[in-house]
């Protein structure tokens, strides 16, 4: 069978780990600072906080986001716009922060949030915006900005932009990496991501006061730089997470900063072969592709007819296929947000998944694509 997914691991892993449990120190140290300096060089921004997932990260980034705000005024509850095709890590973030969700629903073509949905149902009660970049694919930056700059000029507010780019380990848009637009951004470097240290997450932000307090807030509140805690005790202001990332993943993530251009290569190398192949042919239709941004291709979605015949022919063939994340907002836990979403309802029977990744060959990538030409 091939994968749909396989953990892409660096030769030089095993030993940077036991390097780090040979030391005597295993908590948050070196390698996680080291880990964090490395993200910042490639994603062109020095605000990176390291986390022990992206799940934790997004978390805290909806805190960080939601409370910088003016403050609502009594019996408005708060809300945040997001993307109901995604990981329920990026939903339930919201939950967790006690906030209401507002669906926005799918642009068909790129399976990223429609940003003309989004732009209609900013309110004053919106305290953030989570976007997913789905499979690596970039969600218009530019056009979002301008949405941003129209909601201040009505509501005199800037509701936070939180981008889950857990799909999105070096994706670009307009030349410039993931994590550099000026919001805040997240990272996942759990097993099956392009770029993994085991479990981990980074929680990206865009200037040096949210920063630090993402450091605080990572760890109970506790500034850990204070050197002379004994007789200097600092005070803790607000209530912070145990989230911390530990130098035995940051080990892992370093070793794997080795081989990560490699791995994206071959993402991209195989999604251009489908490209070339697939564009065109009858029961398949592909997702967006703009001159403007670069995606990761963390995975291939397609849109395709008759999707169970699609799956049992592929199955059969040896090929694993899955939608990867179900649609988030039929769950009961949050039927209460229900909304119409004609664009979702559209698209989310026909999305399925092709193996894309590192481990897929030249040989595998033929057989996948004469198999779909082969019809179902
Ligand atoms: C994997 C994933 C997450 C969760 O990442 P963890 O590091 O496992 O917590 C969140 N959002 C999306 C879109 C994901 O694919």
């Amino acid at each position: 069978m091939i994968p749909l997914f396989k953990v892409p691991m660096s030769p030089g892993a095993p030993a940077a780990v036991g390097d780090v449990l040979a030391s005597g120190q295993i908590g948050q140290g070196a390698k996680v600072e080291e880990f964090e300096r490395k993200i910042a060089e490639r994603i062109d921004n020095p605000y990176v906080a390291t986390v022990n997932s992206a799940t934790a990260a997004l978390q805290l980034g909806v805190r960080l986001a939601a409370s910088t705000l003016p403050e609502l005024p009594d019996g408005v509850e708060g809300e945040v716009l997001s993307t109901p095709l995604t990981m329920e890590a990026t939903n339930w973030a919201i939950l967790a922060n006690g906030l209401k969700i507002k669906w926005v629903d799918i642009d068909e073509a790129t399976l990223n949030v429609d940003l003309d949905d989004l732009a209609r149902k900013i309110t004053p009660a919106t305290r953030a915006i989570m976007i997913v970049h789905f499979a690596g694919y970039p969600v218009d930056l530019a056009r979002l900005g301008e949405i941003l700059d129209g909601a201040e000029a009505k509501f005199g507010f800037r509701p936070t932009v939180i981008e889950d780019s857990a799909h999105a380990w070096g994706a670009s848009f307009q030349g410039k990496p993931i994590g550099s637009h000026g919001n805040i951004t997240v990272f996942s470097f759990q097993a099956i991501k392009h770029l993994t240290s085991g479990d981990g997450g980074a929680l990206v932000l865009p200037n040096e006061a949210q920063y630090k307090r993402a450091k605080l807030l990572r760890w109970f509140g506790i500034d850990r730089e204070v050197k002379d805690r004994l007789r200097n005790p600092p005070d803790i202001a607000e209530f912070g997470y145990k989230f911390h990332m530990n130098d035995i993943n940051a080990s892992i993530g370093l070793a794997n900063m080795e081989i990560i251009d490699d791995v994206l290569k071959k993402h991209r190398d195989n999604a251009a072969f489908y490209d070339a192949e697939l564009a065109g042919f009858d029961g398949v239709e592909l997702t967006e592709r703009a001159e403007d941004r670069e995606s990761s291709f963390w995975i291939y979605p397609m849109k395709v007819e008759r999707r169970a015949d699609f799956d049992r022919k592929l199955t059969d063939a040896g090929v694993m296929v899955s939608n990867v994340h179900q649609r988030n907002d039929i769950h009961t836990v949050v039927r209460k947000f229900d909304a119409l979403l004609p664009g979702l309802d559209r698209v989310a029977d026909r999305i399925a998944c092709v193996p894309v990744g590192s481990w897929v060959s030249e040989e595998d990538r033929q057989h996948i694509v004469d198999t779909i030409k082969a019809g179902w």
